[in-house]
């Protein structure tokens, strides 16, 4: 099977790209390097089953063109982070609405099957004790630039479901919660790469709020495997599934944790949110996930657990 990873050089495009290698496949890799790093792909460039293509998913003539060569598109390219959504609101959007308009337009004309990699921030506020894929999205105006990335990803979804129930398009929807793991940066927010780096250093570590917002860490390796279980599985398009992790930890905990894990004598800072993003700035207090769906479909289950993933992502920034 020849698979297109949109995104193909990011943190988790690029773990996919090595499973799906790994079982045979051959693998287009798109991305314009905007977040994504040639670091991430650096030992798959030499390979004959690896095509490396630099450019966007606004340019429809290229996507137009690797579509065409392509049995199923990961359509993992877009705008994220919450920091980069808040500091670049416009640049965000058209990535995330009409670089996913074109992809599914290519789609389409090609019969190339598309999964979307969804978010947890689609549930925006709803603090549940279980979110599960039915559940109402809670979301705060529209002019908070966070709820922006909600809104966008929630039209990509629509798309996806819609090219399914009116052209018959597979496709697939997949809601990530929290993916971390080796290769992630902290360049734009993500909170297990910026807390180990700052450990690491022995700088303070930087708690937003007062550090009680929790959320679920699902190892990248577990979220790949179900990703790619459900694009293999021959009834799951049309529907969303949400791939996390089962542990709850708060901000506050996971900091003292990276400081175990790496033996650092770093300490902890708390920052305000109006300081860490911008004013006004709305966080989501809890967000865990319900994978009922993802378990009984395709057997996902989480298999590392948070201290382990901690440590690999120590040894990795080490490195
Ligand atoms: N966070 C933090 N310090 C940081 C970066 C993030 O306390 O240096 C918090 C952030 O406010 C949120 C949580 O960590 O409550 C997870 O943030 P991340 O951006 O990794 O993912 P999110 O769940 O917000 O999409």
């Amino acid at each position: 099977m020849r698979a297109l990873i949109t995104g193909g050089a990011g943190f988790i495009g690029s773990h996919l790209a090595d499973a799906l290698l790994a079982r045979g496949d051959q693998v287009i890799l798109l991305d314009n390097l905007s977040t994504g790093r040639l670091e991430n792909i650096e030992h798959l460039r030499q390979r004959d089953d690896v095509e490396f293509v630099l450019g966007s998913i606004l340019n429809a003539d290229l996507v137009d063109d690797v579509m065409a060569r392509s049995d199923i598109c990961f359509h993992l390219a877009a705008a994220v982070g919450v920091e980069l959504i808040v500091d670049k609101p416009l640049e965000s959007l058209a990535t995330n609405i009409r670089g996913s308009e074109i992809v599914f337009e290519k789609a389409h004309k090609h019969g190339t099957r598309v999964l979307v990699t969804s978010t947890s921030e689609i549930y925006g506020k709803n603090t549940s004790d279980r979110l599960g894929e039915e559940d109402d999205r809670i979301l705060g105006s529209p002019l908070k630039s966070r709820w922006s990335y909600s809104e966008a990803k929630a039209i990509e979804e629509i798309l996806a479901y819609t090219y399914w129930r009116q052209k018959g398009l597979q496709t697939y929807i997949v809601r990530l919660f929290n993916t971390v793991g080796p290769r992630q940066t902290g360049h734009y927010g993500m909170v297990i790469p910026r807390f180990v780096s700052q450990a690491i250093k022995g700088e303070a570590i930087t708690v937003y709020g007062d550090g009680q917002q929790t959320r679920c860490f699902c190892f990248v390796g577990d979220a790949v495997d179900g990703i790619i279980k459900i694009a293999d599985h021959p009834e799951s398009s049309g529907r969303a599934y949400n791939l996390g992790g089962t542990e709850e930890v708060s901000m506050d905990e996971l900091a003292q944790r990276v400081i175990a894990v790496s033996g650092s004598e770093s300490k902890i800072r708390y920052v305000p949110y109006d300081e860490a993003y911008e004013e006004g700035f709305e966080d989501m207090q809890r967000r865990v996930p319900d994978t009922t769906r993802a378990r009984d479909l395709v057997g996902f289950e989480p298999t590392v657990g948070l201290d382990e993933i901690i440590e690999m992502v120590v040894q990795d920034q080490r490195r």
